[in-house]
């Protein structure tokens, strides 16, 4: 029998993932607050439901890809009460760990299986199916949705128990704010001495400065046509998102003792930049910034 999937949240990353579980040949229904996202991925080929609720009611397995902590612990919060014993619920939004072993709480309390299970890759690899998941919860549960996450992405790591997902999430993108910055930083710098975008790529992206934000998010247009840079910097990962990313990293390193201070920087000029009205651009457009600080 077809596994029944329901997925909330259908926006930038949840809408190309929903639609690759129906390429896969489950049954999907999905619910969205916005029109625009229900409409986008019903046209994929995802059945829309009234309500979340009524999304959830036969399904086995539950998706969501929200904003925040605070939006999923309401959708679970209302989930939970009404999916069938057994379900597993599946949380794939980035959010604190303490939201994230609350949301684990709520689906005990009603006899469902649960993981946090937050990826990687953005909307490019949300679209392709290849995103890497970073799993929190029980092994039980983690073998239950092996066929799921793999229609979506194609790395899947168990880093432990509920909230272990999100840890890993947050230390990730704290090095990705951080490489951000200093790619634009170095493109900033470059821009200053005369050297092209292209000569500063063809070194950079094959030496010791190579990473994520240079070959697959490249900051300047050209060099990587695909990067937000070559669209106006329509995100992509919005640099609102990246600053929620961020705060949550500065929040876990107080709560723990870790000391985290480029972690603290890069969080203090994505909070700059989002005041200055930018927080809907692409994250890479702190390029933008730096430079008008260079200015
Ligand atoms: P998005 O804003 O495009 O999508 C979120 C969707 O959730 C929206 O369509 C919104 O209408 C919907 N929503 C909000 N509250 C809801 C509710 N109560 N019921 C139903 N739908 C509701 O954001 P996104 O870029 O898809 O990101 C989603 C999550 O994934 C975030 O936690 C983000 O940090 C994380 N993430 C994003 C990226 C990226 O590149 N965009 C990459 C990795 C992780």
């Amino acid at each position: 029998m077809t596994e029944k999937i329901a997925f909330i949240g259908l926006g930038n990353m949840g809408g190309p993932m929903a639609a690759n579980l129906v390429k896969a040949g489950f049954e999907v229904t999905g619910f969205d607050l916005s029109d625009a996202s229900r409409e986008e991925a019903r046209a994929k080929g995802v059945a829309i439901a009234a309500t979340a609720e009524d999304a959830v009611r036969e399904a086995s397995i539950v998706v969501t890809m929200l904003p925040a902590g605070k939006h999923v612990l309401s959708v679970w919060g209302s989930l939970t009460a009404v999916a069938r014993p057994d379900t597993l619920m599946i949380d794939c939004s980035t959010i604190d760990v303490d939201s994230a072993r609350k949301a684990h709480a709520l689906a005990a309390g009603n006899r469902l299986h649960s993981l946090d299970a937050p990826v990687s890759g953005g909307t490019g690899g949300a679209a392709a199916g290849t995103l890497t998941f970073m799993v929190g919860g029980t092994s039980q549960a983690f073998d239950k949705a092996q066929a799921v996450l793999s229609a979506m992405g194609k790395k899947i790591v168990h880093c432990g128990d509920a909230g272990a997902g999100q840890a890993a999430k947050i230390c990730n993108n704290m090095i990705l704010g951080i490489s951000m910055a200093a790619v634009s930083e170095a493109f900033v710098l470059a821009e200053r001495l005369g050297l092209s975008h292209q000569a500063l790529f063809d070194v950079a992206s094959t030496s010791s400065g190579q990473c994520w934000s240079l070959t697959s998010y490249c900051p300047v247009p050209g060099p990587v046509p695909t990067s937000p840079a070559n669209n106006e910097y329509r995100p992509g990962f919005a640099a609102a998102l990246m600053l929620k990313d961020l705060r949550l990293s500065q929040e876990a390193a107080d709560a723990s003792g870790a000391k985290t201070p480029l972690g603290a920087h890069a969080t203090a000029l994505y909070e700059a930049f989002d005041k200055s009205g930018h927080g809907s651009q692409d994250f890479s457009a702190i390029i933008q910034h730096i430079r008008d600080l260079t200015a």
